[in-house]
């Protein structure tokens, strides 16, 4: 099938007792049993849920793994990845991921004897250097967050096989609609449900999809055990959203081609970070590995000041974390998603104090353009 009817259709069937279209919010914790060990495949919540298992299957299908398993969040579903390991083990890392995910390595997983080590995974070369004899996963998130730098995920898998090096990729800004790693060679595809699958703004989750049915029992085990499970509400949430992720994928993607277009050649931006810009360094790659560059951008004013200025200038789009809904929503990573990432750190990485990010949503594109623009004029 097609990605969109999938989108609509996978995972999800009649209910058999009423025949209502849409998958009900099974809200129960626990199921009646005929006889003792004789019931319906569902015995307690936390460990089997109709509603989350429809979502499970629709994005494992979507991202054309062989199961889902579904989070409490984005950072739920990647700490229940990081439990496949075991202590003495060694993990490379994108050196800029979503600072959440830096948080949980460098602070609370270290503690447990895992080892971390982030490099710059838009360079084959870097992680091959990188590479230990007991590395046992590559973790990689592209683009990354906030400046929009690729790693090739069909190298990475090349380097990952030969040595059973687990390929882990989180997918959050690009959706299966645009980049599915799995088709590239990745193992793991993980995601926070939060942003773009969801899309509404209205619901935290996470998945882990696994390409072999190996590695998804596992992670199931490990959801299980732990109980980061989502809920019935979040899943039904999530499940409608993904209803129309390729309607708003497209939607996102053609309103943050002209957005990016505006910034650069705008006199007040100093530099736009979008992989759909002819100039960006990794721009063939991702014509490559991606079926579009997202909905999400970029850029630099220049300072604090400057960025506070737009900031508080905007009058349609909003302030906030977070991306991926509907409406447009502009943030400053140095303070809000990479306030955790030690200042020096930072500056290093490009995340400087000018930068602001763009979650381009789906309103009027006309609309965006105007606001933005007035915007700019007070930096
Ligand atoms: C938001 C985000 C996460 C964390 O997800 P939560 O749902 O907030 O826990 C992880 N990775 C990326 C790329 C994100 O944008």
């Amino acid at each position: 099938m097609g990605f969109a009817t999938d989108a609509i259709h996978a995972g999800q069937r009649p209910d058999p007792s009423t025949g209502a279209v849409v998958v009900p919010i099974y809200q129960t914790s626990t199921y009646v049993q005929e006889q003792i060990g004789k019931h319906k495949g569902y015995e307690y919540a936390r460990t089997q849920n109709p509603t989350r298992e429809a979502l499970e299957k629709n994005i494992a299908t979507l991202e054309r793994g062989s199961r889902g398993i579904a989070f409490a969040s984005g950072m739920a579903a990647i700490h229940a990845v990081l439990l496949l390991l075991q202590k003495g083990d060694h993990v490379l890392v994108s050196q800029n991921v979503y600072g959440g995910t830096f948080r949980l390595f460098d602070r609370i997983l270290r503690n447990f004897g895992l080892e971390f080590s982030f490099v710059n995974t838009s360079s084959v070369e870097a992680v091959y250097r990188g590479l230990q004899s007991h590395t046992r996963m590559i973790f990689l998130e592209t683009p990354t967050n906030p400046l929009m730098i690729l790693s090739d995920i069909q190298s990475m898998s090349q380097l990952c096989r030969p040595r059973s090096i687990k390929l882990v990729v989180d997918n959050t800004f690009m959706t299966p609609y645009l980049q599915r790693p799995l088709e590239l060679g990745a193992d793991i595809v993980v995601h926070s449900t939060t942003k773009f699958l969801n899309g509404h703004s209205d619901s935290v989750g996470g998945v882990v999809v696994a390409r072999d049915e190996g590695d998804g029992a596992k992670i199931a085990f490990i959801q299980n055990a732990g109980g980061a499970i989502l809920s019935p509400f979040d899943s039904w949430l999530v499940l409608r959203g993904t209803k129309t992720l390729a309607l708003r994928m497209r939607q996102h993607e053609e309103n943050a081609r002209e957005i990016a277009r505006l910034l650069k050649e705008h006199p007040k931006v100093r530099k736009v970070y979008y992989p759909g810009l002819p100039e960006h360094p990794q721009h063939d790659l991702a014509k490559k590995q991606m079926s579009g560059f997202g909905g999400v951008i970029s850029f630099d004013v220049g300072s604090l000041e400057k960025a506070n200025a737009v900031a508080s200038g905007v009058k349609l789009c909003s302030l906030g974390e977070s991306l991926g809904g509907v409406e447009t929503l502009l943030s400053h990573p140095a303070t809000m998603t990479h306030a955790i990432v030690p200042r020096g750190e930072r500056e290093k990485l490009g995340i400087t104090e000018g930068l602001l990010r763009i979650s381009v949503g789906v309103e009027d594109v006309e609309d965006l353009i105007e606001d933005l623009d007035q915007a700019l004029a007070h930096a």
